[in-house]
Formats: structure tokens, C-alpha cells, sequence
């Protein structure tokens, strides 16, 4: 595995690994590294490509400065990881090379409306602009490319599909299945501040999922199953509804498919995101 830290060597790199007829597959994180990021380099390693994994806690998307503060950093960890699933360049590019202003405001912002709006747009003003901005860059350093993201971030995915489709992007977006702890509870880097019996609480959160994916439901009893559920759990709900896959609006009473149940919920004051599939019919 490589190591570069400047965008001139990282697109000079994805250039040479183009020319020589190969694909390349970015796989963009901020580190911390765990089996879901591991998963989505296994995924570029399967299609074939050379994996460039980018790691940089970008400060534009963290709208709570403490949570930016306090978000985990384990670079010797990363190394070993990065280069045990696959990687083939690692790329951790300064905060200078991103954003040299900061913290003045870069004067450019890729913003989505629409999808990006709702939840997590809702919950955190600012933050998707700031994801969208950075892999925005990401992807115009490392030029054509697939894409590997995680279902985790189910409105992630849509908001960058969004722009890449927008703007013309020539990247192939490949979203991949969340990888999950024994228990269920979803991979995540914020999962390492839980308490022990925060992370009891936090399985209901799987659990709901995993129980509503199993039959076919209206909208209204999967919005009143989550609520009743999370309630008992005694976690408290940001947001808990069922969508439209693509455009994340509300599932419309009355119509037939599958929709994505999009969860938000706060245990030992960390935010955990966690989403799944479910079949909805038009009932009684
Ligand atoms: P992050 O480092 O949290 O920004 O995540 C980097 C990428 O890994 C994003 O595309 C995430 O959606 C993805 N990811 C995070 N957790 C998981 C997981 N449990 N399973 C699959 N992908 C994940």
C-alpha cells in the first residue's frame, strides 16, 4: 500500500492507474476504521479496481464543534486496516490542501436541496452542504471513479447521487449493505462513547428494523410500531419515518413497494443513524 498526503500526487496516481487501462474505485472516510469501511474496500477489490481510500475528518460537515472535537482519531490503526482490506493508496490530505481558509468560510459550497433537507438536513444545518463540498473534491482529484459508500448513510447516498447526476460527474456511485456488530447494533465510529447499558438500549434501534423487514406493513403501523418500540426502549426519537427510497419524501398512504424506514435516535448524547427495507401495502 501507498501513502501520499498531497492532491498532486493522489491525481497523478489515479491518472496512471487509468492509463494503464485499470479502474479506480475511492473509497472516502474519516477514519476510525472499522469492518464497514473494510467492506466497502472489499467491494472495489471484487470489481476489480485499484482502491484509493481517502482519510480526512472534514470540519465543514460537523456543524457541533464538539462533536468534531471529540470525533476518534486511530491513524497506526487506520495504516494496518486500510492496507489489511485492500487498499492500495491511502490518502490523508492536510486541512490545508482541502480547505486552505479554514476556519474562514470557503467561498464555494455544493449544496443539493431537496433530499438533503429533511433528517439529517433537518437535524444538522449545514452538514450536507459541507459532505457534498468535500466529496465534490475528493472525486475531482481523483477524477473517473467508482464510488463506494455505506447504506449506513442511506441520505448520504442520495445526496451525493444527487450531484454526481447534476453536475456530471463521471463517477459510478455504488451504495453497499451496512455491516452490523453480532448484536445488530450498525457499525459505527460514534458507537465507541456509548456506556454499556447505552449500548443495551441502543439494540432496539436493530431490533425494530430486523422485525419490521420481516412482514409486509402500511405506512401507518410502521410509523406507529417505531414510535411504540423506541419509546419502551426509552430512546429518544429525532426522527423515525418511512420513505421513498429515492427521493426520501414520505411513503404516500395507499401505494404498494418497498420503502426505507430512516431512523435517528440520542443515547448517552450520541446521535445514532440506522436505516432499513420494508414491504408496504395498501391494508384493509
Ligand atoms: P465515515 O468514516 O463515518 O465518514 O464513513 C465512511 C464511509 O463508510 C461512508 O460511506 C459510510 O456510509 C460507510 N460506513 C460507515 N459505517 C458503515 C457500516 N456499518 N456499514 C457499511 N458502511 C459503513
Amino acid at each position: 500500500m501507498e501513502s501520499v498526503s498531497s492532491l498532486e500526487e493522489w491525481r497523478r496516481w489515479c491518472e496512471a492507474v487509468r492509463r494503464s487501462g485499470r479502474t479506480v474505485g475511492l473509497v472516502p472516510t474519516m477514519g476510525a476504521l472499522h469492518a464497514g469501511h473494510s467492506s466497502l474496500v472489499r467491494a472495489a477489490v471484487d470489481a476489480g479496481d485499484a482502491v484509493v481510500m481517502s482519510i480526512f475528518v472534514n470540519p465543514r460537515q460537523f456543524e457541533d464543534v464538539g462533536d468534531l472535537s471529540s470525533y476518534p482519531s486511530t491513524p497506526e490503526e487506520d495504516a494496518t486496516v486500510a492496507e489489511a482490506s485492500g487498499v492500495d493508496l491511502l490518502v490523508r490530505p492536510s486541512l490545508r490542501q482541502m480547505w486552505p481558509r479554514y476556519p474562514e468560510p470557503t467561498p464555494t459550497t455544493v449544496r443539493v436541496s431537496g433530499v438533503s433537507e429533511p433528517f439529517e438536513g433537518e437535524a444538522r444545518p449545514g452538514h450536507f452542504d459541507g459532505v457534498a463540498s468535500v466529496v465534490a473534491k475528493l472525486l475531482t482529484v481523483t477524477g473517473p471513479c467508482r464510488l463506494y459508500m455505506g447504506e449506513k448513510d442511506f441520505q448520504q447516498v442520495a445526496v451525493v447521487r444527487q450531484f454526481v447526476d447534476d453536475l456530471g460527474f463521471a463517477v459510478d456511485v455504488r451504495a453497499c449493505p451496512t455491516v452490523r456488530d453480532e448484536d445488530g447494533l450498525a457499525l459505527s465510529s460514534r458507537n465507541r462513547r456509548l456506556s454499556a447499558p447505552g449500548r443495551v438500549r441502543a439494540l432496539a434501534l436493530s431490533r425494530v428494523l430486523q422485525i419490521l423487514a420481516r412482514d409486509e406493513w402500511t405506512p401507518g403501523a410502521v410509523r406507529q410500531h417505531l414510535r411504540s418500540v423506541l419509546s419502551e426502549a426509552d430512546l429518544p426519537l429525532e426522527y423515525a419515518e418511512v420513505v421513498r427510497p429515492d427521493t426520501l419524501e414520505p411513503w404516500p398512504d395507499g401505494s404498494e413497494g418497498v420503502g426505507r424506514i430512516l431512523v435517528a435516535v440520542r443515547v448517552d448524547g450520541v446521535r445514532l443513524i440506522d436505516n432499513g427495507p420494508v414491504i408496504l401495502v395498501k391494508g384493509a
